[in-house]
């Protein structure tokens, strides 16, 4: 029997480390710096050093990758525990080495760049000494990436790239930008389209803006590039493969935001648990009113279900070590994140009363946050289309899991079943 809720006691201790060591070290950063990702910000990025050493010394850095990558190589079921520690601060992921986007970008990196590329981009990205940035949403194609128009032209040693794109995390503060461009458009775009690494001071990469989720600093940035010339060994994985780079990328990226999702929401609701019983009202405590217990329980029964599906989810990663095979059960809880996350932070914030919605309390954010996580990395309708597909994979027309559903047949099988069996007995009397 391989089923088990557990965690062995050795990882629990590393656990308890890294809640006790997030909550005092690591959380105060928080409030303090808004961006974790600026390194011009050379008092944080002081504060932030000896907090890295202190996650090596514990084995606890990048704990997304493999050994030869400088990880523990945990997989992806101690990484959702960790995650579950990590998500409850904006700081704490840059801490411990697994930030997103750069976590993502050094998946691929490892997956499909040449000795060179690492050299060049992964080694320091995995240092923390540089940031990176994902590059594939239009203005003119976001959910749909056959809509892409941004262009590759190859020119001797060159490609010349033309066209623009938004809402790229970090663009402002990212050495290089892993780029999805077109490179042949005669074909269908899941054969045409390539991915390039292209370093942020190349000449004609220029950023627009910058856009900011509400609540938060400024993050997504528009970038244009002109003219932009980057060589041919700047290709990351084989021409044409860019959706395939793309989803090795995304299908990690989308687990580990829901990871991280499962500390906010749960910590939404210890919120809302701990206002519950400290409130008085006329006749005792706010949790005393059976309309608080309903939103208590349904909110306890929502969270474990996500938490378990994650849990699963990631459990199900290391058993295929591989994406594809579990694109269901990731699109699953890509789904079920946002609302997960929406619904338990509104009641939250209803039973803190005016206080909840005020900027003292991060409710507001918390619901901003999950509508974020139900766009970003494609919107839940594309997930939920993904997850329809795959399930319906398993029915055919005229399978006979109908008529055998099917009350009436199904009675005049086991009427034949039992006759014979009754003339048996009767026959053995
Ligand atoms: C905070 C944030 C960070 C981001 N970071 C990055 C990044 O680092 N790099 C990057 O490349 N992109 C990034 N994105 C972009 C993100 O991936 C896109 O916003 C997302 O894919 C949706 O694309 P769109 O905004 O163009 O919406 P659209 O494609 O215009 O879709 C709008 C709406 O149309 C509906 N819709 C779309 N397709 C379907 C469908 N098939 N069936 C039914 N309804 C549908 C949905 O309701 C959807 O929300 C980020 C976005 C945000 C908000």
């Amino acid at each position: 029997m391989a089923w088990d809720f557990e965690t062995d006691p050795e990882y629990q201790r590393k656990l308890d480390w890294a809640a006790e060591f997030v909550r005092t070290e690591v959380e105060p950063l928080d409030l303090l710096y808004p961006n974790p990702y600026d390194r011009s910000n050379t008092e944080a990025m002081a504060l932030m050093a000896p907090l890295k050493e202190q996650v090596k010394q514990q084995g606890l850095w990048a704990c997304h990758l493999g050994p030869e990558l400088g990880g523990p190589g945990f997989g992806q079921m101690k990484l959702a525990l960790l995650n579950e520690v990590l998500g409850t601060s904006v700081w704490a992921p840059s801490v411990f080495g697994c930030q997103a986007p750069d976590s993502g970008n050094a998946e691929i990196l490892a997956h499909y760049g040449t000795a060179e590329q690492k050299a060049e981009y992964l080694e320091p990205l995995l240092a923390g000494e540089i940031g990176s940035c994902y590059v594939m949403t239009e203005p003119t194609g976001g959910s749909d990436p056959t809509l892409f128009k941004t262009r590759a032209v190859r020119d001797g040693d060159h490609w010349v790239i033309n066209g623009e794109k938004w809402f790229n995390s970090n663009a402002q503060f990212a050495s290089f930008h892993i780029v999805m461009v077109v490179t042949d458009p005669e074909v269908s775009p899941y054969q045409g389209m390539s991915m390039f690494i292209v370093p942020a001071d190349t000449p004609g990469v220029e950023l627009v803006k910058n856009f900011h989720v509400h609540g938060f600093s400024e993050h997504e940035g528009h970038l244009r590039f002109t003219d932009v010339r980057v060589p041919a060994d700047h290709l990351l994985g084989a021409e044409g493969a860019g959706f395939v780079v793309a989803q090795t990328r995304l299908g990690g990226g989308r687990v580990h935001h829901a990871m991280r999702t499962v500390a906010l929401v749960r910590k939404a609701f210890d919120m809302m648990c701990e206002r519950a019983v400290s409130r008085q009202m006329r006749k005792g405590p706010l949790a005393g009113l059976q309309m608080t217990q309903e939103r208590i329980a349904d909110s306890w029964i929502e969270m474990e279900q996500f938490r378990l599906l994650v849990l699963r989810t990631a459990w199900l990663i290391d058993k295929e070590q591989d994406y594809r095979k579990v694109r269901k059960d990731i699109a699953a809880i890509k789904v079920a994140m946002p609302k997960v996350m929406h619904d338990i932070a509104q009641r939250a914030l209803h039973l803190h009363g005016a206080l909840g919605v005020s900027q003292d309390l991060p409710f507001v954010d918390m619901m901003n946050y999950a509508e974020v996580m139900g766009l970003a990395d494609g919107p839940s309708e594309v997930h939920k289309i993904t997850l329809a597909k795959e399930v319906l994979k398993n029915y055919t027309p005229g399978d006979p899991v109908y008529p055998s559903g099917y009350r009436p047949a199904l009675r005049e099988q086991a009427r034949e079943h039992l006759a014979q069996r009754l003339e048996h007995i009767v026959g053995n009397l």
